[in-house]
C-alpha cells in the first residue's frame, strides 16, 4: 500500500452517503489515516478502512422481532385458552350489527 499523507484523497466508507466515497485525510495517526472528511457530503469521521459500520438497527430490529416471535408461540401455533375464551363470552355482541336505526319497539326477546 502506498504511503498515505496529509490532504490525500483515499477511498472510505461515509455513513451519510452509506457508500464508499473519496475522503481527504484531515488527520494522521503515525503511517495511518485517523480522520476523513467525505468530499461529497464533508462529513468528518474516522478513518474506516473502507469497511461499513454494523447494522446496529438490524440487529436490534432481529432481537425485537425474535422477541415477539417467542411470545407468539412459546410451544407452538395453539391459541391462548384465554384468548378464546374472551372471544367465547360476548356472542351477542359480536354478532349483533351495529345498526343506527334502533327506532322500531322491537325488542330484544330473552
Ligand atoms: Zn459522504
Amino acid at each position: 500500500m502506498r504511503e498515505v499523507r496529509l490532504g490525500d484523497v483515499i477511498d472510505d466508507f461515509c455513513v451519510k452517503c452509506k457508500r464508499v466515497m473519496n475522503h481527504s485525510v484531515v488527520s494522521m495517526v503515525g503511517p495511518d489515516p485517523a480522520k476523513v472528511r467525505c468530499r461529497t457530503c464533508y462529513n468528518d469521521h474516522d478513518y474506516r478502512h473502507e469497511q461499513a459500520p454494523p447494522p446496529k438497527v438490524d440487529l436490534r430490529k432481529a432481537t425485537l422481532f425474535n422477541e415477539v416471535l417467542a411470545k407468539l408461540q412459546p410451544d407452538g401455533a395453539i391459541p391462548a385458552p384465554e384468548a378464546v375464551a374472551a372471544e367465547a363470552a360476548e356472542p351477542e355482541a359480536a354478532a349483533a350489527p351495529a345498526k343506527p336505526k334502533a327506532k322500531g319497539g322491537r325488542k330484544k326477546g330473552q
